[in-house]
């Protein structure tokens, strides 16, 4: 048996032990892992600062809180998600139980991204073992200095069975991949997202698949201008752009664009100083290969602000690209860096018609005073998520479901979402001995007043409250006693004629 194959083995016969089920282990699991994040918080925001030049405060704030939130979050409503809901009957099952119980779904693999490569990680992990699941973790490559704190912190606070942390390459990743697993929840670009369906599909495995793509912002004339630019420049400009659901590039009139091009000047100033090189709440872009690949789509733009550029430290200014051809490399794919492009429309409706053209984003914003406006762009286009008036805010909440649709995802997380999507909603009917006359009505021989008395049992609606309840009740009895009389009558009719031919 290769490594990678026992290791997955071993991770199975950990989840087949059942100790990953009760409630109370999975609280206990978690109250270690914020136990985890407390107390090793410095080694934690050291290794995100190595790796993207995260300031401790930022990455606390961009990261750490949200951690900590979801697990407090899953300590005081998990007793209430993992109980089973009683679900509705019908007449045929007045007397049984019926509900829906929540079930583990075996072993998870997380496949987690480099730009926030804290969060990407723990967040599915938490949802992960509040359903009971066992878990392996393949953190981001890119982000090495995370994923080794990872694998070094992971099995000095969890159960090291069940909770597993696979560090590697494309090499280790896609010898993963031929793992049979029972869910897979994967963070990155859609390209490897392909990839990663395709070994799912092998094993019919389950997906979510938390993708990017290009989240447009449209600016409409009739809004508050300022606090659009500086709400835009915090979303655009937070890690140095490696943001999913940072707002990709603006569609806005063309009357507009100086305006904007001075108002998010004036923000980045007042955000990041004079000298942004030194500000401590400014990123760098994660490797060469990216620095390289964001630097040539500003080839052929007009800069209107930014672009100064600084391969050694791999810093790349906030910038500003104003009358971008729609046609140009830097609209054709994610730009996952500090670059903003402005691309001029004529009105709202052409931003729709532009926005529906492309491929489903994983999160569209707006700004404007008018509301009908804002309802008239979400009714008529299709995204993730959408956040009018801000950025990236959809992204805190976490009764919102966090995913995307079309080429920006499928399946979705975040609080009782990832507890969702990590449990098989099982449904279970426990059936009482009695009600055997009325029951008869499947049995065979068929006939058409069997079919009627069905019709009857599943097909008639009654509203709701206790009195109809108790009618239904009447109803039932009362036909399960005219099913047996009329079987009764039956029978004594078989019973005439055979003796009638017995006589003959
Ligand atoms: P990445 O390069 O770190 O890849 C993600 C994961 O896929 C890594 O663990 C990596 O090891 C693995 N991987 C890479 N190539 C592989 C291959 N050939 N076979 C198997 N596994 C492979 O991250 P990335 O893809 O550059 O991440 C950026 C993308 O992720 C952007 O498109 C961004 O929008 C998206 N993203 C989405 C979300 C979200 O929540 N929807 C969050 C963060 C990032």
């Amino acid at each position: 048996m290769k490594a990678m194959e026992r290791e997955v083995q071993r991770v199975r016969d950990a989840f087949r032990s059942g100790r990953s089920r009760p409630l109370r282990f999975r609280l206990q699991q978690l109250e270690a892992l914020r136990r985890m994040v407390q107390e090793r918080e410095k080694d934690i925001l050291a290794a995100l600062s190595s790796d993207l030049c995260k300031s401790e405060l930022n990455a606390y704030s961009q990261e750490v809180i949200t951690v900590l939130g979801e697990i407090d979050l899953m300590l005081e409503k998990l007793p209430e998600w993992v109980t089973a809901k009683p679900a509705k009957k019908n007449l045929l099952t007045m007397l049984d139980e019926a509900f829906v119980q929540p079930e583990p779904l075996g072993v998870v693999l997380i496949i987690g991204a480099w730009n926030y490569p804290f969060v990407l990680n723990i967040q599915p992990l938490i949802g992960a073992i509040a359903a009971g699941n066992a878990v392996i973790i393949k953190p981001s490559e890119l982000s090495e200095n995370t994923a080794n704190i990872l694998a070094k912190l992971l099995p000095q606070y969890l159960d090291r069975d069940l909770y597993v942390v696979v560090n590697g390459g494309v090499p280790e990743t896609t010898e993963l991949l031929k793992q049979r697993f029972d869910y897979i929840f994967y963070t990155g670009n859609p390209a490897v997202g392909r990839i990663i369906m395709e070994a799912a599909a092998k094993h019919l495995t389950p997906v979510t698949l938390e993708l990017g793509g290009k989240s447009p912002c449209y600016i409409d004339k009739d809004c508050d201008l300022d606090i659009a630019c500086r709400r835009i420049a915090w979303g655009k400009y937070m890690n140095c752009g490696q943001t999913c659901i940072a707002p990709d590039y603006i569609l806005c009139e063309s009357s507009l664009q100086n305006q904007i091009v001075q108002k998010i000047k004036d923000t980045v100033k007042e955000f990041y100083g004079e000298n942004i090189k030194e500000s401590p709440d400014y990123e760098r872009i994660i490797n060469l290969r990216h620095f390289k690949r964001v630097l040539s789509l500003l080839e052929g733009q007009k800069i209107a602000f930014g672009g100064e550029t600084d391969e050694a430290t791999r810093y790349i200014a906030p910038t500003i690209l104003t009358d971008v051809n729609p046609d140009t490399k830097v609209m054709q794919e994610e730009i996952f860096g500090p670059v903003l492009p402005i691309v001029p429309v004529k009105n709202a409706d052409e931003a729709i018609e532009f926005i529906n053209a492309r491929e489903k984003p994983l999160a569209i914003y707006l700004f404007s005073h008018n509301s009908k406006l804002i309802r008239r762009m979400i009714d008529s286009t299709s995204s993730g998520g959408v956040t009018a008036n801000d950025v990236i805010m959809h992204f805190t909440l976490s009764s919102l479901p966090f995913g995307g649709v079309g080429s920006s995802g499928m399946g979705a997380y975040h609080g009782q979402h990832s507890f969702d999507t990590f449990s098989h909603q099982r449904a279970c009917l426990l059936k009482s001995f009695k009600g055997e006359a009325a029951n008869k009505v499947r049995y065979p021989p068929n006939s058409q007043s069997k079919v009627d008395w069905a019709k009857f049992f599943l097909l008639k609606r009654f509203s709701k409250g206790k009195l109809s309840l108790l009618f239904l009740a009447f109803l039932g009895i009362v036909a399960a006693v005219l099913v047996k009389k009329h079987q009764a009558v039956l029978r004594r009719r078989a019973l005439a004629s055979w003796q009638s031919w017995r006589q003959w």
